[in-house]
């Protein structure tokens, strides 16, 4: 059966590390907009050009960036089975683009999953992750911008009742098991 899961959750909450475990064990691509901003950013592509300064500050990427990106990734021939989105949707614009674009794929998500874990766990995991866009300032800004952008995301899953919300402040194995047995 296909698999199409949206992970939610704020920077930290360990959305990149869980979506990687569930797509190898579901082999199905790990579709991360941040990794991939990341990886156009070291490459210096044009996307990587616009992208940095607003990385680099905490903000999102302007959506005109990233819905095509999205459009793009969803469209490759890998994601026949499945895939996880992580990082995507983060605002309602890119939420309502996301629904439009799985109805012209004949698609739709099984699961939307929100990992939720308390800022002051987050703002303590972030410092010690010290990736570059992992200052104080920054991370203070895109727990704000998290607040204001992404939770009425959740709320739009919530009244969809799509949405299943796992406590991420466990072990990394208490996690992935939660989330397998939400997912099973
Ligand atoms: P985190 O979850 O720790 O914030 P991500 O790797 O998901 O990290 O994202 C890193 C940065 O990439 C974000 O702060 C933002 O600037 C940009 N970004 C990632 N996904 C999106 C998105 N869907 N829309 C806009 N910007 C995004």
């Amino acid at each position: 059966m296909a698999k199409r899961l949206i992970f939610l959750g704020p920077p930290g909450a360990g959305k990149g590390t869980q979506a990687q475990v569930l797509a190898e064990n579901h082999q199905i691509p790990h579709v991360s907009t941040g990794d991939i901003l990341r990886s156009a950013v070291a490459q210096q592509t044009r996307l990587g050009k616009q992208a940095k300064d607003y990385m680099d500050k905490g903000e999102l990427v302007p959506d005109a960036l990233i819905l095509d990106l999205i459009q793009d990734r969803l469209s490759y021939e890998d994601t026949a089975n499945g895939w996880i989105l992580d990082g995507f949707p983060r605002n309602i614009n890119q939420a309502s683009f996301l629904e439009e674009l799985l109805v012209k794929l004949n698609q739709s998500a099984d699961c939307v999953l929100n990992l939720s874990v308390p800022d002051e766990v987050l703002v303590a995991r972030l410092l010690a992750r010290k990736r570059k866009d992992d200052n104080e300032e920054t991370i203070r800004r895109r727990l704000e911008i998290y607040h204001q952008d992404t939770v009425p995301v959740i709320n739009f899953y919530q009244q969809k009742k799509t949405l299943k919300t796992i406590d991420g402040n466990q072990t990394m194995e208490a996690v992935t098991k939660s989330l397998s047995e939400a997912i099973s």
